[in-house]
C-alpha cells in the first residue's frame, strides 16, 4: 500500500469513525519548560532530600512489578483518609490525579435518554474563570457545561450562581477552593448558599480542594459541623501541589454509598504500585512536606509585597501556591521574561476577565528573585 493511500484510509476513518466535536478541539497544551526557572504549573519546587530518594528508591526497587496492583491500595486510602481527618460517614476513592476524578464523575452523572429532543443533557456548572478540566469533562462525556463569570475582582457572582442554579438545574457544580488560576478562597457565605440551593434542587457539588496545603481554610470543617447540610456534597483533594505532582494522585471524600457508585467507573488498576507506594512513603513524611508548604506561604507574602509596590503590576491575595497578576500587556511581559528564562504561565486568553493577566508559581527563595527581577525588567 502506498503511503498516500494510507493516509487517505487513515483520514477516512478519523472523519467517519471518530468524534467530529473532538476533532474541532485542541489538545491539553504543556509548556516545553527545558531550561527553564519554571513556575508556570503550581510545582512544588522541592525534590526529595539525597536520603529520602535512596530511602524510595529502594522501596520502589523491591515492589512486585509483575503483579497488578492489590490490597496495599487501601492502605493508602485508608492514610489518606487519616492523613485529611476525613469526616464519620464518609468514604474515599482515588484517582490518577484529581483529573481523573473528575473524568469519572462526568462519566457518573445520569445522561437521560433522547426522546422528543427536547430532553436536555445533565449539565456542569462552575464559576469562570476556573480551572479547565471542568468544561472539558463535560463536553467529553456528551454534557452541557454552563460556566457563570465572577465578578470583575474574581469573587463569586452570588445572584448570577443562584440565578444560574434555578435555570439550568445543574446535577453537578464545582466550587475550587481555592480556585484556580484566581487563588483565592470565595465568600464562605456565598458558598453556603450555594450548596443549599444546589441541594434543595438535587444536584451535587465538588468541593476542590486542589490548593489544601497552602489555604487558610478547608470547607472539611463545615462539612463536620453540619453533616446534615453535605449530604450532596463531595471533597476532592490532590497530593500533586502538595508536592508529588509528579505521582498522580488524587482522592475524594463523601457520603460512602455516593463514592462507592461512582468508585465503580474507576479502572480497577488506576493506582500503580509505584503511585501508590510513593504516595505512601510521602504521607510518612509529611512533616518534610508540611515545613515546604509554610516556606512557600512565606514565600508568597514575600511576593505579594514586593508585587505591591511594582508600579505597571495589579495583584490579588492568594491561598494558593500561585499569585495572579495584571500587567499592561500580558504577551509582551511573558515574553521578555521567557527570555529571561523565567517560564510563568499566561492565562490571558483563557477568560474574558484574565485579559493581560499572568499566573506566577511560587518557588523557592532564589527562583522567587529571578521571577520578580524578570517581571520588573519585563513590564
Ligand atoms: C491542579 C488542579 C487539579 C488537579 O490536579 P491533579 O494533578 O490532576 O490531581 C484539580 N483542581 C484544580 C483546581 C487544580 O488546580
Amino acid at each position: 500500500m502506498t503511503s498516500s493511500v494510507l493516509q487517505f484510509q487513515i483520514t477516512h476513518l478519523i472523519k467517519t469513525r471518530l468524534r467530529q466535536d473532538i476533532q474541532s478541539m485542541h489538545a491539553y497544551a504543556i509548556q516545553d519548560a527545558a531550561g527553564f526557572v519554571k513556575l508556570d504549573a503550581m510545582e512544588n519546587p522541592h525534590r526529595l532530600s539525597p536520603q529520602l530518594q535512596a530511602e524510595l528508591g529502594q522501596r520502589l526497587g523491591a515492589l512486585a512489578l509483575n503483579r497488578y496492583p492489590d490490597g496495599r491500595v487501601d492502605v493508602l486510602r485508608k492514610a489518606l483518609a487519616d492523613f485529611a481527618q476525613m469526616p464519620d460517614g464518609y468514604g474515599l476513592m482515588l484517582g490518577n490525579g484529581s483529573d481523573e476524578l473528575i473524568s469519572l464523575l462526568a462519566m457518573a452523572l445520569d445522561v437521560p435518554p433522547v426522546q422528543s429532543g427536547s430532553v436536555q443533557p445533565p449539565v456542569i456548572l462552575a464559576p469562570e474563570p476556573g480551572f479547565v478540566m471542568y468544561a472539558m469533562s463535560a463536553k467529553f462525556q456528551g454534557l452541557q457545561y454552563v460556566g457563570v463569570p465572577l465578578t470583575a475582582n474574581f469573587e463569586l457572582d452570588e445572584a448570577a450562581m443562584l440565578a444560574a442554579i434555578t435555570l439550568h438545574k445543574p446535577a453537578l457544580v464545582y466550587l475550587a477552593y481555592p480556585n484556580n488560576p484566581t487563588a483565592n478562597l470565595w465568600d464562605d457565605a456565598s458558598i453556603t448558599k450555594i450548596i443549599e440551593a444546589q441541594g434543595q434542587q438535587g444536584g451535587l457539588v465538588v468541593m476542590d480542594e486542589a490548593y489544601q496545603p497552602f489555604a487558610a481554610r478547608s470547607w472539611i470543617d463545615n462539612i463536620r459541623n453540619t453533616p446534615e447540610k453535605h449530604a450532596h456534597v463531595l471533597l476532592m483533594r490532590t497530593l500533586s501541589k502538595f508536592g508529588l505532582a509528579g505521582v498522580r494522585i488524587g482522592y475524594m471524600m463523601g457520603a460512602t454509598a455516593l463514592i462507592n457508585e461512582v468508585d465503580k467507573l474507576r479502572p480497577p488498576y488506576n493506582i500503580s504500585v509505584l503511585n501508590c507506594e510513593c504516595a505512601l512513603f510521602a504521607l510518612e513524611h509529611a512533616d518534610v512536606f508540611k515545613q515546604q508548604a509554610l516556606e512557600l506561604i512565606d514565600q508568597r507574602a514575600i511576593i505579594l509585597k514586593a508585587l505591591r509596590s511594582m508600579a505597571g503590576v495589579k495583584c490579588w491575595n492568594s491561598d494558593a501556591n500561585m499569585i495572579l497578576v495584571r500587567v499592561a500587556d500580558s504577551q509582551k511581559t511573558f515574553d521578555a521574561m521567557k527570555a529571561r528564562g523565567v517560564l510563568v504561565k499566561n492565562v490571558s486568553k483563557m477568560h474574558p476577565l484574565l485579559t493581560h493577566c499572568l499566573r506566577l508559581t511560587v518557588g523557592t527563595a532564589d527562583e522567587n528573585r529571578l521571577l520578580l527581577a524578570a517581571l520588573q525588567n519585563s513590564l
